[in-house]
């Protein structure tokens, strides 16, 4: 399959070219021809795997479709023909980055970020003029259509990204309310993980005959991410794990994960204490202060960073060779959010994590779901007093069960995760150190 075959506008073929894609992905190879054809889609397809080109590359191609008909009274319209809802700011930043890289030779394309924690002013003045699209958190967007200020009656596509991650925030009757407040003949496209229970529920409130779309992990754009588990007998000998693997030459850049906001802020402090260039991200910090971090990381001004689940979610640093929690996850399924952290851009990545004795029981829900083992590593000298917590028996799965890895199958255990058996890359192989 090459992007030819998808019949993508001129546009947006050079754009593809220039960013060096050779092949389309597999969401976006299934995704995108009935996305053009205005269908309604239910998609599940992980962060890493493309997902974002293959609804803003339809996206864009219904507003290259638009542009040439300047006759028609529809072109005079202020308000965003596509509508992007993201869980997080840093989604956001993120999809915005996609539509200008894809839209770069869309003539005159006009694409406006609202999120919260940002000041408004910069926000209404891009509302005020006319817009192609509009890349959105639902709470700060709601604040601005209770204003007035945001019209979406014209909108035309209406895409929901990581919908289980917006419905897991509280953002359900946000997002049903913006949606009543669009044309009801709008084309709808949802990405979500999952699209049981409630998610289900809100999808056939919204979408009409849509198709559904699930894609299997073993298209990812991944390399592999190896994984280690290293037990530690207490908090002590958990930070003088960490400071051992982050004073190693092959990390190129990592991410700590800890539990809390506070643990991002006290372990950051702790490691520029040691010496290290490292900063925290977390939900509670400004915008602001939240980008400038991001800069670094991405301009190797930071070579650590030290961040909590949401404010992690959708950073897409290629250069990130570790990914240490620190702190376990709330959540199994945030533990494979995490990981994919590493690994981009067909590079590989190695994740590993910290886990004292109390953490065993969110270890083997963790393995549960990916229905892998994670391998037990020690390092010399630093090796655990304690034994190794004894594994629980494997749960006997009732008749169609498939185990908690919804988004890909087992995989026999010691084996790098892949959550992307196909290898793109834009940059290369990691060089040999
Ligand atoms: P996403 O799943 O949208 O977050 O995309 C993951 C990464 O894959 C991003 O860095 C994209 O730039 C990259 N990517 C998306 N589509 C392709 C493709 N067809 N070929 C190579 N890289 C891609």
């Amino acid at each position: 399959m090459s992007f030819e075959n998808l019949n993508l506008p001129e546009a947006l073929s050079k754009a593809l070219q220039a960013a060096g894609y050779t092949e389309p992905t597999e969401v976006q190879a299934t995704a995108i021809p009935p996305a053009m054809a205005g269908k309604d889609l239910m998609v599940s397809s992980r962060t890493g795997s493309g997902k974002t080109a293959s609804f803003m590359l339809p996206a864009l191609a219904r507003i290259l479709a638009a542009r040439a008909q300047p006759q028609n009274p529809a072109n005079r319209q202020r308000g965003p023909r596509v509508l992007v809802l993201c869980p997080t700011r840093e989604l956001a930043m993120q999809v915005a980055k996609a539509a200008s890289d894809y839209g770069r030779f869309v003539p005159g394309l006009r694409v406006a970020t609202i999120v919260g924690g940002v000041p408004y002013g910069a926000q209404l003045a891009a509302l005020r003029g006319a817009l192609d699209i509009l890349i959105a958190t639902p709470g700060r967007l709601i604040d601005h259509m209770g204003s007035g200020k945001a019209q979406l009656g014209q909108l035309e596509m209406l895409v929901l990204d990581e919908a289980d991650r917006m419905l897991d925030m509280g953002f359900i009757d946000d997002i049903r309310h913006i949606a009543a407040a669009t044309a009801p003949q709008r084309q709808t496209v949802m990405y979500s993980a999952t699209f049981a229970g409630t998610i289900g529920g809100l999808a056939a409130e919204l979408l009409r005959d849509p198709q559904r779309i699930e894609v299997s992990a073993q298209t990812e754009a991944h390399g592999d991410i190896e994984q280690r588990l290293h037990w530690a007998d207490d908090f002590a000998h958990k930070n003088a794990l960490l400071d051992h693997i982050l004073t190693d030459r092959a990390v190129d850049q990592a991410l700590v994960f800890t539990s809390t906001q506070r643990d991002a802020d006290w372990l950051a402090d702790r490691l520029h204490e040691m010496g290290h260039s490292v900063a925290s991200l977390h939900g509670g910090m400004p915008q602001g202060r939240r980008n400038r971090v991001l800069q670094g990381l991405r301009s190797r001004h930071l070579r650590v960073l030290v961040a909590t689940d949401v404010a992690a979610r959708g950073i897409d640093v290629p250069t990130i060779s570790h990914v240490i929690n620190f702190g376990l996850p709330m959540k199994e399924e945030d533990y494979v959010h995490r990981i994919g952290r590493t690994g981009r851009a067909g590079r590989s990545g190695l994740a590993v994590t910290l886990a004292e004795r109390r953490d065993s029981g969110m270890i083997h829900r963790i393995q549960r779901f990916t229905t892998q083992r994670i391998p037990a590593a020690t390092i010399e000298g630093l090796e655990p007093k304690r034994a190794e917590p004894r594994p629980l028996p494997p749960r006997v799965a009732a008749p169609g069960h498939k185990p908690g890895g919804k988004t890909f199958g087992p995989r026999p255990g010691g084996k790098p995760f892949k959550p992307a058996g196909k290898v793109f890359s834009k940059s290369g192989p990691r060089p040999a150190r």
